[in-house]
C-alpha cells in the first residue's frame, strides 16, 4: 500500500457492519458462527480467511495488528495481552532446547530474568554484549545461535544501538534479528528498513499512551510469523479485544502524540543540561549523548525519555523524587502525564551495584517519562524538585 505513515494509522479499518457505523465498533465476541458445515470445514481447515474464535483471530485484534505491521513495513503480525506475552511468546515458538541468543545487556528487566531465569530451564542459554561492546557482538556467536535481540533506545540509561550494523551482522550469520521498539514506536524509528525480521512492541506504552490498557504486538516476516501465529494460537496469550479497540484509536493520534512528546523532551534535556545540580543528561538528539550520530541516522525525533544523574548520588535521586509536585512517580512510561523515576533505588534496587553498573544505572540517575502538560509546568516541577 502506498498510504502515508498517519494515514495507515487512521484509515485501516475492519469493514463496516450492516449499521454503516464510521469508528469501528468492538467485537465482544468469543467466537464466529458459520453458515453451513462445508464453510465450517473450509475455514477451519484454512481455505477461507475469516474469523473463527477470538484466541487465533477478532476484527478487533486484526485491525490493531494490520495497522502496526503497515508502519512497520512488516508482513505480518499477532497482537498479544502484554509486551512480556509478545517477547516471551516469539521466543517460545521459534527456539529449541540447546538453542542459542546473543543478546545485549541493556534490556527490559522482565526480559532480562526470561533470558536468565526462565529459558536455561529449556536448555537455552544466552550471551550479553554491553551497550558499547558492539565490536564483540560477533566474537559470542557460536554454531548454534538462532537469535540475536536488542532494545534502542534502551531502558532506562536511553542509550543506542546501531540497527545498521547488528542488522548486517545478523544477515552474515543467518540470526533471527529481533528489535524491541517500544522506545521508539514505529513512528520515530522502523528497525525492519536496517534488517530487523521481528519488531516488538509493548503497546501498553506510547502505542497506548495515555496508561490505560496493556498489550504487545510481534510483527515482521511472514513465515517466522506463521510459526507465532501457530504457537499463540494453542498456547493462548492473545490480546482481548477491547483492549485492541482501544490500542487501535490509540493509534490514529500517535502521530501527534509523539511529535509532541518529543518536543517537550528536547526541552526538557536542554533544561537540564544547564543545571548545576545536574552531573549529565542522556538525550538520544543532544550532541553530548554518545550515540548522537546514530540516533540522529535512524530515529526520526529523539523519543520522550530523558535519564540524567543528580549530583549527590541515591540520597539526591530520594530528594528530587520527594520533592517532585506535579509529575507522577509511577513505574509506568509514555504516558500524557509526566512520570518520574529513580532506577537505582526502586526497580533496580535489588541488583548489586556492579549489575546496575552495567546497564548503566548510576546512583543519582533518574529517568523522566516527558509527557504532554505545557512545557514549562513540567519544568517548573523538576527545576523546584532539584532546588535543595
Ligand atoms: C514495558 C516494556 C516491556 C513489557 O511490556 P508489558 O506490556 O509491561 O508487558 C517490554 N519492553 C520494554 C522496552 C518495555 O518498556
Amino acid at each position: 500500500m502506498s498510504k502515508h505513515f498517519e494515514t495507515q494509522a487512521i484509515r485501516n479499518q475492519t469493514e463496516r457492519s450492516q449499521f454503516s457505523e464510521h469508528s469501528t465498533p468492538l467485537y465482544v465476541t468469543s467466537s464466529f458462527v458459520f453458515d453451513d458445515a462445508e464453510e465450517m470445514r473450509a475455514s477451519f481447515a484454512e481455505e477461507k480467511e475469516r474469523n473463527l474464535y477470538s484466541r487465533f483471530t477478532n476484527p478487533n485484534t486484526t485491525e490493531f495488528v494490520d495497522k502496526i505491521v503497515a508502519m512497520e513495513g512488516a508482513e505480518a503480525g499477532y497482537a498479544f495481552a502484554t509486551g512480556m506475552s509478545a517477547i516471551f511468546t516469539t521466543f517460545a515458538a521459534l527456539l529449541k532446547a540447546g538453542d542459542h541468543v546473543v543478546s545485549c545487556r541493556s534490556v527490559f528487566g522482565s526480559t532480562h530474568n526470561m533470558f536468565t531465569k526462565y529459558l536455561p530451564k529449556w536448555n537455552i542459554e544466552t550471551s550479553y554484549f554491553k551497550v558499547n561492546e558492539v565490536h564483540l557482538v560477533e566474537s559470542l556467536i557460536i554454531e548454534n545461535t538462532k537469535i540475536l535481540y536488542i532494545e534502542t533506545p534502551t531502558n532506562p540509561a536511553v542509550d543506542i544501538l546501531d540497527l545498521k550494523l547488528l542488522g548486517k551482522i545478523a544477515k552474515k550469520h543467518q540470526l533471527i534479528f529481533i528489535v524491541d521498539n517500544c522506545f521508539a514506536t514505529p513512528y520515530l524509528q522502523q528497525p525492519v528498513k536496517f534488517g530487523a525480521d521481528l519488531v516488538i512492541h509493548s503497546a501498553t506504552k506510547l502505542i497506548d499512551g495515555q496508561g490505560r490498557v496493556l498489550g504487545g504486538v510481534t510483527v515482521g516476516k511472514k513465515e517466522l510469523m506463521r510459526e507465532i501465529y501457530l504457537f499463540a494460537r494453542n498456547t493462548g496469550p492473545a490480546m482481548s479485544p477491547f483492549n485492541a479497540w482501544i490500542l487501535s484509536k490509540s493509534l490514529e493520534t500517535l502521530v501527534v502524540r509523539v511529535k509532541k512528546h518529543c518536543k517537550n523532551a528536547l526541552k526538557v534535556a536542554k533544561f537540564l543540561e544547564g543545571n548545576t545540580h545536574v552531573k549529565f543528561v542522556k538525550y538520544p538528539f543532544l550532541k553530548s549523548h554518545p550515540q548522537y550520530k546514530i540516533a540522529k541516522k535512524q530515529m526520526k525525533l529523539g523519543g520522550n525519555i530523558v535519564a540524567f544523574e543528580i549530583k549527590g548520588g541515591i540520597e539526591a535521586g530520594r530528594k528530587f523524587l520527594n520533592n517532585i509536585k506535579m509529575c507522577s512517580l509511577s513505574a509506568n512510561l509514555g504516558d500524557t502525564r509526566s512520570i518520574v523515576t529513580h532506577p537505582s533505588s526502586t526497580t533496580h534496587g535489588r541488583l548489586s551495584e556492579s549489575d546496575r553498573l552495567e546497564v548503566g544505572i548510576t546512583d543519582g540517575l533518574v529517568r523522566i517519562s516527558v509527557g504532554l502538560e505545557n512545557i514549562e509546568d513540567i519544568i517548573e516541577d523538576i527545576s523546584q524538585a532539584l532546588d535543595f
